[in-house]
């Protein structure tokens, strides 16, 4: 029997007709790239993505065109993701921070129509705007008085929206089609198209909304620092107008001070970002002796939140941490390490023991371990794998067919990293698959060492990389930055890290330099500090 409920499409345009309709003076507020805080309304926007849609299909765009962004967390990238989705097209997120010549190889690769960009960024385009064909238009993010002379002949958005006036009925296309676009940033290989859809958007959202996941409501605050170019926002742009949850559009100001001050001048009640912006910030609370008080939550992933982070956040300022994994092909969220009941009562340090972890996946992300044979790993939270994963929010492909490899035909998808599962469900990263040590036929976790040996007082960084070697196939070998002004000799590093760890994991040496390699979303480049140490003889060897 089947049931007999509505067929109701999941298509994106829903999440903003509601918080129009449901939560229309909510507001989203953006620190313009102009310079003063603007203030905008759930309505306005919605009002102007149909504007947006409106312009564009004037300019003969239309379902499945890519419409490309290069732009800041704003009201107005708001307007453009929905407006692209509303025509039937894709919204396709750029991220500034790669070298121009991979910006342009991933627009000729998603063939984008059109191309969105803050005044940031116009130096960006004038580098490539002879390279890329496919391009027809180019939409600078601002009005007629801040709009610069460009030599590829851009407009306003200001200009590019004359003449709309919002009245537009969205396109109405599959739930299953294509709503956005973006690529990964590739720390292996070339960068890989992502293609969300409308249906994995909505879904997504919805698993973002519960406490234990971000969190969203109406009587809450968000400020997204994640940018929309990196990993869909972790899905907050869609969450925040499901829930009627006000946002607190960060624009370029990353930076502790410009964080600070949306904090405490809007009562930012949550947000979400990579560690390196909440060391900024403790930074700054550091130097000027400010607080915290509106603060409840900060979800903070992308890569390894260390424990000290944890730490001063909650023990200090009273600002419960959520630790987060996930990936741009997972929409992003895979885990989040809200503390279940059964540990609200443990001592501080305990519960860092379990906030060091990832967390545990939210409904509609199926994971599991496995070793080199697919064989699945049980969840005794020691024995480590492969972490595949699957779910309505999880890519199936990516665009073009590449990395096929990644997925099977149960609809598992390869993670790339490695992990390990306890029995209460909650994860732990322990390496990139392609950065784990394979010693003697056993694994060492590079993460772990670098986690340790970053605790050490006289250091700024440390990584871990494999160093082939005769008799164990590889072993360990740690490069390290010391702080200005200290000189930690390679046994007192070695010795700090003696008995915190299996001896067999040690590394065999100790190598000193002046920087290490990071890729364009602030994770350490692996490759590349392999191809530096690829001529390195370890001493036992
Ligand atoms: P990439 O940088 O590889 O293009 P993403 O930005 O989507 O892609 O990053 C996904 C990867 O980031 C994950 O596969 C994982 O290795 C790493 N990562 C994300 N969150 C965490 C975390 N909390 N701890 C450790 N690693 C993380």
């Amino acid at each position: 029997m089947q049931g007999l409920m509505q067929d109701w499409p999941l298509l994106c345009h829903t999440i903003l007709d509601h918080a129009a309709r449901v939560h229309g003076e909510q507001e989203i507020v953006t620190r313009s790239i102009e310079g003063p805080i603007t203030r905008s309304t759930f309505r306005t926007v919605r009002h102007n993505a149909l504007r947006v849609a409106q312009a564009l299909a004037r300019d003969g765009h239309s379902v499945s065109d890519r419409v490309a962004t290069l732009a800041w967390n704003t009201d107005k990238h708001m307007e453009v993701w929905y407006g692209a989705m509303g025509i039937g097209g894709i919204y396709h997120t750029l991220n500034p921070r790669l070298f121009p010549e991979q910006i342009a190889w991933i627009i000729n690769h998603a063939e984008d129509s059109i191309l969105f960009t803050d005044l940031t960024f116009v130096p960006i385009v004038a580098a490539i705007a002879d390279k890329i064909p496919s391009v027809r238009k180019v939409v600078v993010l601002t009005d007629e008085a801040n709009m610069p002379q460009t030599e590829f002949g851009a407009v306003s958005y200001e200009a590019f929206l004359d003449g709309t006036d919002g009245d537009y009925v969205w396109t109405k296309v599959d739930e299953n089609s294509a709503s956005g676009m973006c690529y990964t940033s590739g720390t292996t290989g070339n960068p890989k198209g992502v293609v969300y859809s409308h249906r994995s958007n909505v879904l997504h959202s919805m698993m973002a909304t519960p406490l234990d996941s971000l969190g969203f409501a109406a009587n809450e605050t968000v400020l997204p620092i994640v940018p929309m170019f990196h990993a869909n926002a972790w899905g907050i742009a869609h969450a925040a107008p499901m829930n009627g949850t006000k946002m607190v559009m960060p624009g370029a100001g990353m930076d502790g001070e410009s964080v600070f001050e949306l904090l405490s001048t809007e009562k930012i009640t949550f947000s979400a970002a990579v560690p390196t912006v909440w060391l900024g910030l403790l930074q700054y609370l550091e130097e000027t002796g400010k607080d915290l008080p509106d603060l409840k939550r900060v979800v903070i992933g992308g890569s390894a939140c260390p424990r000290f982070m944890t730490e001063t956040l909650e023990g200090k300022y009273g600002v419960e941490v959520r630790h987060a994994w996930g990936m741009t092909e997972m929409s992003p969220l895979g885990s989040l390490g809200a503390l279940k009941p059964k540990y609200s009562g443990l001592p501080m340090s305990e519960q860092l023991d379990i906030k060091e972890k990832q967390g545990f996946a939210p409904y509609g992300v199926e994971m599991k371990i496995t070793d080199d044979e697919d064989n699945e790993q049980p969840w005794d939270g020691e024995t480590f794998g492969r972490l595949k994963v699957r779910g309505p929010a999880v890519a199936s492909g990516y665009y073009g067919g590449d990395g096929v490899e990644q997925f099977d035909e149960d609809g598992w998808f390869d993670t790339g990293d490695v992990a390990h599962i306890d029995p209460q469900g909650y994860m732990q990263i322990t390496d990139r698959s392609k950065d784990v040590i394979k010693s003697g036929g056993e694994w060492i976790s590079s993460i772990e060492l670098e986690n340790l040996a970053a605790a050490h007082p006289d250091l700024v960084e440390a990584a871990v990389i494999g160093i082939a070697h005769p008799k164990w196939d590889e072993r360990p070998l740690l490069v390290v930055i010391p702080k200005e002004g200290k000189s930690p000799s390679k046994e007192d590093i070695l010795g700090f890290m003696d008995g915190k760890i299996a001896k067999w994991w040690m590394p065999d040496d100790v190598a000193f330099v002046e920087e290490i390699p990071h890729t364009a979303t602030g994770k350490i480049q692996k490759t590349t500090l392999r191809e530096q140490f690829a001529d390195y003889t370890l001493p036992t060897a």
